[in-house]
């Protein structure tokens, strides 16, 4: 077992398209065992130009990857049975149930049909989804849909998961089950790594996250090392878009935020500044820093969905 130890270790990965776009100008990233590990950054920062080399479907321009200590290039068959992978793009068969899933993709894997029917069983249950053993896929939610993939891609019991944007249209319940499955994984010892553009997953589930921007990586760490990069511990928006600027920027990083103007600053530029707003009659809200104060900080506004 390969925890504690690094699971991933990419050193100076590079990927240029043919379309001569640069994907990915230089990254490193080292993941340790029995951890979730999430990858955050816009569209197009090169998430699963990463993820998609790791997983040995797609070959680097340049640098080098090991993945459970075998080099993504030269081993790749042994890497691809050590992993699982979710892809973006993945949809399950609309006309097979979720136990026909599991069972098909196990004996792919090349586990004997009584075994792959056990294991198809009891990954159902302990994923909470054997009330929908045999129903057609045509039948269940988008949020369950998603489910049946990663419980798929679970019941490998591969070391390491990969999953590029698990929860991408989910509505807000579907993705709190998604996140339960990758708490439940790497429960027992395993290793994820997963893509996301929602700042609030990565916070909630990575125990840590790189943030990615045009191919490179802008910081790494836990998401309280990565919040420790700003020079502020508090946010202050103000409900305010018409008013000049200038009157906020003594007390931090001023910038605009949707309808209002968010001020990062200190906890004493925090209470200084909601008293004053509060005595012109603004409405102002006042939190300690985000992984998403960081993330507009390095990477700029987040894209509107
Ligand atoms: P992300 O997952 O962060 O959205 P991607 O890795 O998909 O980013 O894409 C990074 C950049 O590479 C983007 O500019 C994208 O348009 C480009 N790209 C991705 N896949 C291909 C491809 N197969 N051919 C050419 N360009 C690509």
């Amino acid at each position: 077992m390969d925890r504690g130890g690094f699971v991933i270790d990419a050193e100076d990965m590079q990927k240029t398209y043919q379309s001569s776009t640069r994907a990915l100008d230089g990254v490193s990233l080292k993941v340790r065992g029995g951890t979730v590990f999430a990858l955050l950054g816009p569209n197009g920062a090169g998430k699963t130009t990463f993820v998609r080399i790791i997983a040995t479907q797609l070959t680097p321009s340049g640098g080098s990857a090991k993945v459970l200590g075998h080099d993504v290039m030269k081993e790749a068959r042994i890497v691809r049975r050590r992993i699982a992978v979710v892809p973006q793009e993945g949809r399950p068969h609309l006309l097979q149930t979720p136990f026909e899933h599991i069972l098909t993709y196990l004996v792919c894997r090349g586990l004997d049909y009584g075994e792959a029917r056990k294991r198809a069983d009891a990954i159902l249950a302990s994923l909470n989804l054997t009330s929908y053993r045999n129903t057609i896929c045509a039948n269940l939610s988008g949020g369950l849909r998603q489910r049946v993939l990663i419980a798929m891609a679970m019941s490998s019991e591969a070391d390491l998961l990969v999953l590029d944007e698990p929860t991408i249209g989910l509505d807000p319940v579907a993705r709190l089950e998604v996140w339960n499955l990758v708490r439940k994984y790497v429960a027992t010892g395993k290793t994820i790594l997963l893509t996301t553009h929602y700042m609030d997953e990565a916070e909630q589930l990575a125990d840590s996250l790189a943030i990615i921007n045009k191919g490179k990586l802008v910081a790494t760490g836990t998401p309280s090392e990565i919040k420790k990069r700003l020079d502020f511990t508090h946010s202050v928006t103000v409900k305010t878009v018409d008013e000049d600027l200038s009157g906020f920027e003594p007390f931090g990083r001023v910038s605009r935020a949707g309808t209002g103007t968010r001020v990062l600053t200190s906890q004493q530029g925090a209470s200084d500044l909601a008293s004053l707003c509060l005595k012109r009659g603004l409405e102002v809200s006042v939190r300690q820093v985000t992984l998403e104060d960081v993330y507009i900080n390095e990477v700029g506004q987040p894209e509107p969905e």
